[in-house]
């Protein structure tokens, strides 16, 4: 069995893409920071030093491939325009893009989309073919508030979004739906803002026809549903009330959940509330927490263990949850080395 993470990010990338980033949000108001791409000219031993930590994690928990995309914080489609999203979309996905190269066995690369407030999707479609066509990339992140924390933006079941969907269910590729950093004090970014992200996702996929319109759209919902499984109950409930079909029937065909929760009872809760063709196995490493457990001494976000310790998955469950679930999702089958 290939265990696949299906949710890591670049967050030790070398530290000259953050200086690059500072000077391309200094140059929104003194054009002469403007960075040059040169800065990012790194040597293929920086490149692996880079993700030594990854594969070293990699290797001490079991995992063998990871789908990778930039950090997720570092999006920040808030912070400047639609251009220079995309200039920062385009060496982020670049960078991925190399990583994946030097270790074709370790990563699979997820883009990150140049999505900017207020401008509509379309204007990431280019960078998404670019992505899936011509650097081997198998989905992309679908951040479903650009404004960071204010929710300016239409909800992702609005036709604002559909030439993005008709294309990637044209490229036949997955998007998690990915919130980044919060601009907004009240949320804070990993405690609040993703978990508040991936519910809302959620509860805007369970009040919409959307799947009856992209019958074969597959979204992704990190962090193991936000609430959702937690409060299966009151959807259920709700969509009963709204004279909605049951769950099953109007999202699972097209919604998944990844495994990023960090105790072992939340992952218990997870495999036992949604069906196991839904769940695929992630970790989010090295990203969101990155202590260690005092009460197991393990490290949180070390999330193979928690499904491992779960007795009552047979065999064939497990095979879906590390391996199978994401090769469907991600059509994983049309790349020669996996
Ligand atoms: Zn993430």
């Amino acid at each position: 069995m290939t265990v696949i993470d299906c949710h890591g990010h670049y967050t030790t990338a070398p530290k000259p893409l953050d200086e690059y980033r500072k000077r391309q949000i200094a140059a929104l108001k003194d054009p002469a920071q403007t960075p040059g791409r040169d800065m990012l000219k790194f040597s293929d031993d920086e490149m692996r030093a880079s993700v030594a930590s990854q594969l070293k994690f990699q290797r001490e928990r079991g995992t063998d491939v990871t789908i990778f995309s930039p950090r997720a914080a570092g999006m920040s489609h808030h912070i400047g325009n639609a251009a220079v999203s995309l200039d920062w979309s385009q060496v982020c996905n670049d960078l991925i893009h190399r990583v994946c190269t030097l270790y074709p066995d370790n990563f699979i690369g997820v883009c990150q989309l140049p999505q900017s407030p207020g401008v509509r999707p379309d204007n990431c479609i280019g960078e998404l073919e670019r992505c899936v066509k011509d650097l081997g990339f198998v989905g992309c992140n679908l951040n479903p508030d650009p404004s960071g924390g204010y929710w300016t933006d239409p909800p992702l079941t609005d036709r604002w979004w559909y030439p993005l969907y008709e294309k990637l269910v044209e490229l036949d590729v997955p998007a998690m739906v990915h919130v980044s950093a919060s601009a907004n004090p009240n949320f804070h970014h990993t405690g609040a803002h993703y978990i508040n992200g991936d519910t809302t996702a959620f509860m805007q996929f369970l009040t919409s026809d959307l799947f009856k319109d992209f019958p074969t759209l597959r979204m992704i919902i990190p962090h193991g549903g936000g609430a959702a499984p937690y409060h299966w109950g009151r959807y259920r409930g709700l969509a009963q009330d709204m004279k909605r079909p049951p769950l099953d029937e109007l999202l699972l065909n097209n919604v998944y959940f990844d495994t990023c929760v960090y105790h072992k009872l939340g992952i218990e809760l997870l495999l036992k509330i949604v069906p196991i063709d839904n769940i695929l196995f992630a970790s989010e490493m090295v990203g969101a927490v990155r202590g260690i457990d005092p009460t197991t001494s393990h490290y949180y976000d070390d999330t193979k263990r928690y499904i491992d310790a779960a007795d009552w998955l047979s065999d064939n469950d497990r095979r879906k949850i590390f391996e199978g679930n994401s090769r469907k999702v991600y059509r994983l089958d049309r790349i020669s080395n996996q």
